[in-house]
């Protein structure tokens, strides 16, 4: 098979166990792997190219892995800049975001979704975990799988209706988006992973997705890891998202959610906690002690003022071996599907926050857009870093760009400097998927004025535009 050989790179940060930061390097790509990932002369001697092969010299260019998002909501893609921005977690969920996703139709998920793995693809992401979908999976599954991202997703599933039905809320939203019960949920998202996991020669894998929190029965938290545990597969779900949760939990319970959770065998190591950030002292070791993964999302923490600053835990699970990942959430949660603006807040929240300029940092942040994040997602053997063997995806930022001149140190630059604006190219499992500042799987003026169009339809029938939508919220409290 012939071979792409990016030579002379200025520099690649491999993620590697090492954190090998190459200069003067050399790429070789054959089919959907890396076959040679090195020093330019080393590569070049160890694997001369044949004339069949295609050489690309890249000297004003720097690569680095494909960034892995490690929570995000597909179906939100249509809800920017919707929902007044004073709503904190609670209110914004039940009485905001709910409604919007009731009124997402089936088309309109599928353009949602393509506009997402759009807006990833352009901000150097490669492969994220989703929520899950609104609707059929096989909607999402398909619309991410013709863009050539990778990813995870499933079926956003809950069990536990409040027992009043909140102003805005329909009988058939109700029916649509509760299950009857944790036996019957469970039961679909098993289907959802036999019809749908490894599809696209593997690229989009289906997991055991639930909501998580309030609207789940403990039941169902609780099945959801055992089952995919039983099928091979991971789940992820929303905990301790934020104070007021932990506080009800507390209340009803007389336990934090993640420690409920932990009582009853329902903390492993193929379960992503989302957000985590209402979280006791205590439950830091539980995390680390059954390997849970936690989904660290900071532009929703600031946006929807969850406190990560204040109460997070996020220093201490990496102190004490938590892998944590980084989440962008949904465009209407953080305001974006921008992970390379993740890793800048992540870099610096708690040196500010706790003034000490030794937490967390450019090298860990850089790391948890990557190769923990991978780890997160079970998938690190073959993602997350620039190493032969794994899969073809990472990113190329163009150093002639304002962003990048002048530069010493590439990670530094990156991750203080650097938008997604310098980014030259994407690549997926050996497909150049954005060059030349345009996605190419994707028609994306069409697709742009169709998001548009549908986007004003959702809120129009969900009846976001009124005056009367509430700002707080009491629900199942
Ligand atoms: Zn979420």
């Amino acid at each position: 098979m012939a071979r792409v050989y990016l030579t002379h790179l200025d520099w690649a940060l491999t993620a590697d166990r090492e954190d090998r930061q190459l200069r003067d390097a050399t790429l070789v790509v054959e089919g959907d792997r890396l076959v040679a990932v090195g020093p330019s002369d080393e590569v070049l001697a160890e694997h001369p190219p044949t004339r069949a092969d295609s050489i690309r010299e890249a000297r004003r260019l720097g690569a680095t892995p494909g960034f892995v998002d490690t929570h995000v909501h597909l179906s939100e893609t249509l809800s920017r800049a919707v929902f007044p921005d004073n709503l904190a977690t609670r209110a914004w969920v039940f009485h905001w975001a709910k409604p919007f996703y009731a009124h997402v139709g089936e088309a309109d998920e599928s353009v949602s979704v393509q506009l997402g793995a759009t807006e990833m693809l352009r901000s150097g992401t490669t492969c994220f975990l989703d929520m899950g979908a609104q609707n059929d999976p096989g909607i999402t599954v398909r619309a991410a799988a013709e863009t050539g991202i990778r990813g995870i997703t499933g079926r956003h599933a809950a069990d536990n209706k409040p027992t009043e039905i909140p102003r805005g809320w329909s009988q058939e939203m109700v029916d649509h988006h509760f299950f009857p019960n944790h036996e019957v949920a469970l039961d679909v998202l098993e289907q959802c992973v036999r019809d749908w996991d490894g599809y696209a020669d593997g690229r989009i894998r289906c997991w055991v997705n639930i909501e998580g929190k309030e609207p789940c029965t403990l039941e169902l938290h609780v099945g959801a890891r055992a089952l995919a545990e039983r099928l091979g597969v991971g789940t992820t779900y929303h905990i301790a998202s934020n104070v007021e949760e932990s506080e009800v939990s507390e209340r009803r319970y007389g336990r934090h959610p993640i420690t409920r959770i932990a009582e009853h065998d329902g903390l492993g190591s193929n379960l992503v906690l989302a957000h985590a950030v209402a979280v006791a002292d205590h439950e830091v070791g539980l995390l680390a002690g059954h390997g849970t993964s936690v989904a660290f999302c900071p532009a929703t923490s600031l946006k929807l003022a969850k406190g990560a600053t204040r109460i997070g835990k996020y220093p201490e699970m990496l102190e004490a071996g938590v892998t944590v990942g980084l989440g962008s959430d949904g465009v209407s949660a953080s305001g974006n599907l921008n992970l390379i603006r993740q890793m800048y807040l992540v870099a610096g929240l708690f040196k500010d926050a706790r003034v000490d300029a030794e937490l967390v940092g450019a090298r860990k942040a850089f790391r948890m857009a990557t190769i923990e994040g991978a780890r997160a997602l079970a998938w690190d053997a073959e993602l997350g870093s620039l190493e032969p063997g794994k899969k073809a995806d990472f990113v190329l930022f163009d150093l002639d760009h304002i962003e990048w001149v002048p530069f010493q140190d590439p990670l530094q630059a990156l991750v203080w400097s650097v938008t997604s604006a310098s980014i030259a190219e994407t690549w997926v499992d050996g497909r150049m998927l954005f060059a030349d500042g345009r996605v190419t799987t994707v028609d994306e003026p069409a697709l742009y004025s169709e998001a548009r169009e549908r986007a004003a339809a959702i809120v129009e029938r969900a009846g976001l535009r009124a005056a009367d939508v509430p700002v707080t919220s009491s629900l199942y409290e």
